[in-house]
């Protein structure tokens, strides 16, 4: 990998109906013009976005609220989806606009079946439930695309054991479903899976707008002191159809250009996939933990494990692999890693 060029793979995620509608079409429209590439991961099933507003119960949501406006980036008539108003079936209305995106010669996968019921419910649910709801977003995809998703990134980077096996039972290329600092095999029980993660590596903007005072140009200056010294390993950086795509567009434009700039090329994830050999990549657990400007917990990529060929166990190997996530030693939610 040594001397060749930096790899930064943007990562869409698109949990609304607005944003299938209004925010793609303007994010495929502003990174052609850019030349860049990137994975566009839908939600393919209902949109019941109004429902999240259970998660004012939450501590941290409304300070959230109040620093990203919420309110202002979704609109009113989406936080009635699933309360008010019944939820649109985002696949069956917006199939023509997602089809358009992998005809623009983007890369697509799942991003959920139901955003909401996934983000709020997967941690706490068991196998059987996990299989029902990714076999849903698999069935929904395939009636869009006409094929399966070889990529799925969780929405909220919520996910639990079942889902990581049954990526692989699936068959999919990889998974982009956590937080951390470089590709990875996950170890879920005592086997690290055949799947690999691609994990997000840089905070998204909603996670650095309005922290320690930070304004939009602020974050985007932030995000590119991050980027300047390139990894070997490359970066995935995570965008919102609903926030890049509308209101953010502009801070996006500022960055891409940055990101020339230093040198990157902006691509899909496939193609950092297409420089590694699954196989040879290193095992780590994953955890739950937490990521500045997010609330509530996460799937990271916790700590590094190598494989002792001989009695085929798994040791710990030494040194923290995660310096910028914290990993919470008690999760609130049962461990089962
Ligand atoms: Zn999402």
């Amino acid at each position: 990998m040594k001397g060749a060029q930096p790899l930064l793979a943007l990562k869409v995620d698109v949990d609304t109906l607005r944003g299938t509608r209004e925010g793609v079409p303007a994010l495929v429209h502003a990174l052609r013009h850019h030349r860049a590439g990137a994975t566009f991961l839908f939600s393919v099933g209902p949109d019941h976005t109004g429902r999240a507003l259970r998660r004012l119960l939450r501590p941290g949501f409304l300070r959230k609220v109040a620093r990203t406006s919420v309110p202002l980036h979704y609109g009113l008539r989406t936080l009635l989806y699933g309360t008010l108003l019944p939820g649109p079936h985002i696949g069956r209305t917006c199939a023509a606009q997602m089809r358009a995106v992998q005809a623009a010669g983007f890369e697509v996968g799942l991003h959920s079946y139901d955003h909401v019921r996934w983000q709020d419910f997967v941690a706490t649910r068991p196998a059987e439930w996990t299989r029902r709801e990714l076999r849903r977003g698999f069935d929904a995809f395939g009636d869009v695309f006409g094929q399966a998703p070889q990529v799925h990134g969780a929405a909220g980077w919520q996910m639990n054991a079942t889902a990581f096996e049954a990526e692989e039972a699936a068959g999919l290329r990889y998974g982009s479903d956590t937080r951390g600092t470089h590709p990875f095999r996950p170890v879920v029980g005592k086997a690290a899976l055949a799947c690999p993660q691609l994990p997000t590596t840089l905070p998204t903007l909603d996670e650095l707008i309005g922290v320690d005072g930070l304004s939009l140009a602020g974050a985007a200056t932030r995000l590119l002191e991050l980027t300047r010294i390139a990894p070997a390993t490359h970066h995935v950086f995570t965008l919102h159809a609903e926030l890049e795509g509308m209101r953010l567009r502009s801070v996006l434009e500022t960055l891409l250009v940055g990101w020339r700039t230093q040198g990157y090329r902006l691509v899909a994830m496939r193609a950092i996939l297409d420089g590694l050999e699954p196989a040879a990549l290193t095992a780590h657990r994953v955890e739950l933990g937490t990521v500045p400007g997010r609330s509530g917990l996460l799937m990271i990529q916790g700590e590094a494990l190598t494989a002792e060929p001989r009695d085929g166990g798994v040791r710990i190997a030494s040194g923290r692999a995660q310096p910028k996530y914290r990993s919470r030693r008690k999760p609130r939610v049962r461990r089962i890693y």
